[in-house]
């Protein structure tokens, strides 16, 4: 996305061409960012080409995964939603993983039916009703349990899962527990060790210790794992290029560990794979000057993107149009909805916007429209992809007939 003659364009399509034709709110997914991110990721760790499995539920769309599919990844997915997304965009059933802690029976049931290649437990309740439901389907699963690394991922709290005091995985005493009952077991086929200590982590620190962690969890209880499943979070830089994680170091660590380690490494990537493609398109409908603020209501609002309002995340906001003149006032971008936390951003000296102007919120790719809601009755956006000089309609916009 870049300016060409003052106008914002993604690949080769001026943000403005796009609201007259699709109208706003509208969120757009750039192609070639898609492209890069994939074939950038992979090659940051083709030493020892792991399996990335691309976690659904930072981005649901089904003609999106359906283009993630083409590269070749797999799915990481954590309900049985997700998992008929990941099936319906022609995902192999053997890349597909399946994680989160309260998995129920029928999730279960339809997990073991679809043959994945992987649900990764992460309890020894769940543990036992696996072997259960297995049992009765005299049918041998391939699982994982996750353990939970008390490692501080050092990145916000409220996506922060790798610490003790976290509701995920198993600590190291259980998880010796839970492999001597998976080994006793003739329906569980333990495969695999998976961790995931958070979400938006920038320093490859956390990982590096999480790694030596599960070394010596590995060591000590002697169980000849053929697959280790590092999880997800990789962080992106959301505001102009501040940092981001440095896969290389990632890499090294990680190279370091399969020295004493033989084993094949699977990556549960989401945000590092669609963060940085889309952007939200969104109109000024009015703007209004109160405490020696300038509101500006936006068309788009936190049931279109409520990670600011959810976890006080930012992003980027740029005009569809530059002009050199900048506001001395404080602008403070909100949407029309009935909650104080219905705000974007709050920044001073942004160009000077008018009623009416397009805006883009950037990097709204994950967690975007995963997270998006009916709240107030507000109908979701469109969802493009742009590829060069053509948009594809990945989603139609919903109507308000859909929602009465
Ligand atoms: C959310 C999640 C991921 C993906 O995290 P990102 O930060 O989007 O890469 C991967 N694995 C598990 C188990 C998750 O819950």
């Amino acid at each position: 996305m870049k300016y060409i003659n003052k106008k914002l364009t993604i690949e080769k399509i001026e943000i403005e061409n796009i609201a007259r034709k699709f109208n706003t709110p509208a969120y757009c997914y750039s192609y070639k960012k898609l492209r890069d991110n994939i074939k950038n990721f992979k090659s940051s760790f083709k030493s020892f080409s792991p399996l990335i499995c691309f976690s659904l539920k930072s981005n649901t769309n089904l003609n999106l995964i359906r283009e993630i599919k083409k590269f070749g990844l797999g799915a990481d997915v954590v309900s049985m939603g997700e998992l008929m997304m990941a099936l319906k965009a022609g995902i192999n059933p053997n890349k597909i993983v399946f994680s989160g802690v309260g998995k129920t029976t029928s999730e279960i049931d339809f997990a073991i039916n679809k043959n994945i290649f992987l649900i990764n437990a992460e309890s020894k309740s769940e543990i036992i009703e696996i072997d259960r439901i297995a049992k009765l389907k005299k049918k041998q699963v391939q699982i994982g349990i996750r353990l939970n690394p008390n490692t501080d991922a050092k990145t916000l709290n409220q996506i922060s899962t790798g610490k003790k005091e976290n509701k995920f995985g198993v600590n190291d005493k259980t998880f010796n527990e839970l492999v001597k009952f998976c080994i006793n077991s003739k329906y569980i086929n333990l495969k695999c060790l998976s961790v995931h200590i958070g979400s938006q982590i920038l320093d490859h620190k956390p990982y590096e210790k999480m790694l030596k962690i599960i070394s010596k969890i590995i060591k000590k209880i002697n169980y000849n794992f053929e697959f280790i499943d590092l999880g997800g979070g990789m962080g992106i830089s959301y505001k102009n290029n501040s940092k981001k994680l440095n896969y290389k170091k990632y890499d090294i660590a990680i190279k370091k560990f399969l020295k004493n380690h033989r084993c094949k490494i699977i990556f549960e990537p989401g945000r590092s794979i669609v963060g940085n493609t889309g952007f939200l398109i969104s109109r000024v409908i009015y703007i209004k000057n109160n405490a020696g603020k300038k509101f500006i209501i936006l068309d788009a609002a936190m049931n279109d993107l409520i990670r600011p309002a959810l976890y006080g995340a930012t992003h980027n906001i740029l005009p569809s149009s530059k002009i050199s003149k900048r506001s001395k006032k404080i602008y403070e971008f909100v949407g029309p909805i009935c909650e104080t936390t219905d705000k974007f951003l709050t920044i001073k000296n942004f160009q000077d916007l008018k009623e009416k102007d397009l805006v883009v919120l950037c990097d709204v790719g994950a967690y975007g429209m995963s997270l998006s809601s009916n709240y107030n009755l507000r109908p979701k956006p469109v969802e493009l992809l742009i590829k060069g000089s053509k948009i594809k309609i990945l989603k139609k916009r919903q109507k308000h007939k859909d929602l009465m």
